[in-house]
């Protein structure tokens, strides 16, 4: 989503970096580039002019026009009036990021069951994004949840919570027809206290516009269910609308912070990047996905760095280590510091790449690698479909072969190419690849993606 204005502001700050001095003319080149380049990912003007003028102060600033390398302290400056226009409240001091960090996270300490509301516009992914904050409720803070909906109007939202609900791993108020909003919220209260729950959703009904009957439902829900965290969900992808929805949501109701989705969609991002500027709310959560666990706990820091192409080692390790289990990853690491590494190890590194989102989803996270990605992509193509054909060749292999790859002739790779639909080079090909790996994880003695994470994050 954020491509673009990355790439912009990399154009900026290459043709700053490597000079000596920076004059006024350079400055105000590079503001100019910068301004553009905001407006154009769709950010709110007011936002955008403040934005610009503090990146400038700071810029013209002593410091940076002595420095021996003032390009880089742009980048800097630049970064860290990005965190501050998604939500980082700091100060010069780094300090200050833990803070900024935390500001994100959902509010739990109230006297269970904490009651988390759910609002939003019909669309915007709301009772999808109430299965996810489910599944990373129950999965990361270990809390028993209920989810209940209150779309009285929409039967169909209703079980789609439901099946949402058994997908999540959380309890379900059941539906009783004919209740009205205020009535399942009460019912709703009862059973989460006595089913012994931690968390309960209420998830609103969602409407195509905002009108009056639905604000006024919202509020008498509110008003009963006293919720300790009142989320709005909204479509980044509808930009400036958003942000205009979650003002006029506000206005009525309470929020104490944002969920935007479809993040992983291609908008220019507008409305993540001005959003909290604009409304005053945090952005809590950003919807990544239409499976359940697309969704990440925002951190501005984080989206900052990833804006400017620095990549974001913390997502891939943290998504690795979600993913992968502990126990097998240690057996593989052993197995190939010793050069033990076969092809069934192999297979079991595709699968695990194939589950952190292809290379495409691995080198986006990694510093530096966004404009390799590009260059590769540019060349014919990262293709993730390779991951997948690479793995459908192991299979067709026995396990004799899996272990003894350099012993593989021709004929086998004949019989090997024939099972798995694929060239005979393609088999090769594959075998080249493995030999590269092994020695390379000899070399490096510590292997699997963790380890590489890890060399690559150092
Ligand atoms: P609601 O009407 O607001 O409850 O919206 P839904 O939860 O039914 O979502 C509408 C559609 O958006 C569904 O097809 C979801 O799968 C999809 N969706 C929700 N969140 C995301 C997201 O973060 N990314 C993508 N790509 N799709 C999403």
């Amino acid at each position: 989503m954020f491509e673009a204005l990355g790439d912009r502001l990399t154009g900026v700050f290459d043709t700053l970096t490597g000079r000596g001095a920076l004059s006024e003319r350079d400055v105000d080149a590079a503001m100019r580039e910068i301004r553009k380049a905001l407006l154009e990912a769709d950010v709110a003007l007011p936002v955008v002019k403040d934005f610009v003028a503090k990146v400038r102060t700071e810029t013209v600033g002593e410091k940076v026009i002595r420095a021996v390398k003032p390009g880089q302290q742009v980048v800097k400056i630049v970064n860290d009036a990005l965190i501050q226009m998604l939500g980082g409240t700091l100060s010069d001091d780094d300090a200050d990021m833990a803070a900024v960090r935390k500001s994100a996270e959902l509010n739990l300490n109230a006297k269970p069951p904490v009651v988390i509301l759910m609002a939003g516009l019909q669309g915007s992914g709301k009772t999808t994004t109430t299965g996810k904050l489910a599944l990373f409720l129950k999965d990361r803070a270990k809390k028993k949840v209920m989810l209940a909906s209150l779309d009285t109007n929409r039967p169909a939202a209703m079980e789609q919570l439901g099946m949402l609900a058994e997908k999540s791993g959380a309890g379900f108020l059941p539906i009783i027809k004919d209740q009205s909003p205020t009535e399942i919220t009460t019912r709703a209260l009862k059973e989460a206290a006595k089913g012994g729950y931690d968390v309960l959703f209420l998830d609103t009904a969602g409407r195509t516009t905002i009108n009056e009957e639905l604000m006024a439902d919202v509020i008498a829900v509110a008003r009963i269910a006293k919720p300790t965290e009142t989320l709005l969900v909204a479509d980044a992808l509808t930009g400036q609308d958003a942000v205009e929805t979650a003002r006029r949501f506000n206005d009525a109701l309470p929020l104490t912070g944002l969920v935007l989705t479809r993040i992983d969609g291609d908008g220019r991002g507008g409305a993540a990047l001005s959003m909290k500027a604009v409304t005053g709310l945090p952005i809590k959560f950003l919807g990544t996905g239409e499976k359940l666990d697309g969704l990440e706990a925002f951190d501005a820091e984080r989206l900052a760095g990833r804006i400017l192409g620095q990549g974001d080692v913390v997502a891939l390790v943290e998504k690795a280590t979600a993913l992968i289990d502990e126990k097998e990853a240690a057996i593989a690491a052993e197995r190939m510091s010793k050069g033990q590494f076969d092809l069934n190890d192999l297979a079991n590194q595709l699968g695990q790449m194939s589950k952190l989102g292809g290379m495409g989803g691995i080198m986006k996270l990694m510093p530096g690698m966004g404009k390799m990605k590009k260059q590769l992509d540019a060349a014919g193509g990262m293709d993730d479909k390779l991951l997948v054909r690479q793995r459908a060749i192991i299979m067709s292999m026995t396990q004799w072969e899996r272990k003894n790859p350099k012993l593989i002739k021709a004929s086998r790779k004949k019989r090997i190419a024939a099972g798995s639909g694929m060239d005979v080079s393609e088999v090769n090909k594959l075998l080249k690849m493995h030999r590269q790996m092994s020695d390379m994880m000899k070399k490096m003695g510590k292997g699997g993606m963790a380890g590489m994470a890890a060399q690559m994050a150092g």
